[in-house]
């Protein structure tokens, strides 16, 4: 029984290649923050580790179970630690030294990297050789927010899956049986994007919620202001969110979102948006919400690049297009 909702192509592959004993030894998962990506590597550490030994994990067993605790000795965690940036050499060097022992307890050892984008580019380095040729009884798994944050040669050694936000309808229906109520589920879920870890998080910290509606509403007042307007609410915008990848996420799937809406295409990030922000009743061309998405990916790629953050902003915003 897995616990990751959603991604059913990627679950049911890897439950098919672990009871086939195929599964390749580094797994990659890439996808937007809060889609579940680590429940999805803790379901897959849980598989393989499992006493049932089916493919699927049982998270009843004794395996299981210490891997929901975190604390099978078989499993290790890499992730950024508190009060850090990136993810150090030495947290690579004791995973690559616990690794070259035996498993201890299953009959194999898993190893999941969070946030692999995070890893100084040292640390990243000398995890390639890992990668390439782990020890026997080995298995990897990373997530990132994206594959182009990594260097391509970590990613080529992996087997990478894509994923990517849930159906909205998924999202709400899944906060209802967690006993959110109706109204408060639909807004959360239409906020969320598809994003139900956020979605869970929002509904037991409003704040969270109010951050990043004021992310979206920004876009939205300045694709009705003039250029003097869109520079002041980028003036603002930056003083509120230190997140820019979170904001360019947000504003991405928004337009993604209306994009959809356009061409009449119901899907995961197109259904119930109306609730996010109001109506997306805004006269902009397919074209010109391409257009959009592409800048906001190359500004998203200079501000990576140490480009200063306003600058590129500014050159953003001047640039989307004006609703009528
Ligand atoms: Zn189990």
């Amino acid at each position: 029984m897995w616990q990751t909702v959603g991604h059913d192509r990627v679950r049911q592959y890897l439950a098919r290649a672990i009871a086939q004993q195929s599964l390749s030894h580094a797994v990659l998962f890439a996808g937007p923050q809060s889609i579940g990506k680590r429940t999805l590597a803790l379901d897959l550490a849980a598989a393989l580790l499992c006493d049932a030994e089916r493919g699927d994990p049982c998270w009843e067993c004794r395996q299981c179970a210490a891997v929901q605790r975190r604390q099978h000795p078989d499993l290790h965690l890499v992730e950024i630690e508190e009060g850090r940036k990136t993810i150090r050499m030495d947290q690579v060097a004791a995973l690559q030294r616990a690794i070259a022992l035996r498993p201890y307890q299953a009959s194999q050892r898993v190893s999941l990297i969070f946030d692999a984008h995070l890893l100084q580019p040292e640390a990243g380095q000398r995890l390639l050789k890992t990668l390439e040729e782990p020890p026997d009884h080995n298995t990897l798994a990373l997530t990132t927010t994206s594959t182009s944050l990594l260097p391509q040669t970590l990613v080529s050694r992996c087997q990478a899956w894509r994923l990517t936000a849930l159906p909205i309808s998924l999202v709400r229906s899944v906060l209802g049986e967690r006993g959110v109520p109706a109204r408060e589920a639909a807004f959360l879920a239409a906020a969320s994007l598809g994003r139900l870890g956020w979605a869970l998080q929002a509904s037991t910290e409003p704040e969270l919620r109010e951050q990043e509606e004021a992310m979206v509403s920004a876009l939205i007042d300045m694709l009705q202001t003039d250029r003097a307007a869109r520079i002041a609410a980028v003036e603002r915008l930056l003083d509120d969110v230190s997140d820019h990848e979170r904001l360019f996420e947000l504003w991405s799937e928004w337009w993604r979102a209306l994009l959809f809406q356009q061409l009449g295409v119901t899907d995961s990030a197109g259904e119930d948006t109306h609730v996010l922000g109001g109506e997306l009743s805004f006269d902009i061309s397919p074209q010109e919400i391409v257009r959009a998405l592409q800048r906001i990916e190359e500004t998203r790629e200079w501000v990576r690049a140490n480009v200063n953050a306003r600058l590129a902003l500014e050159t953003l915003v001047l640039h989307l297009p004006e609703a009528s």
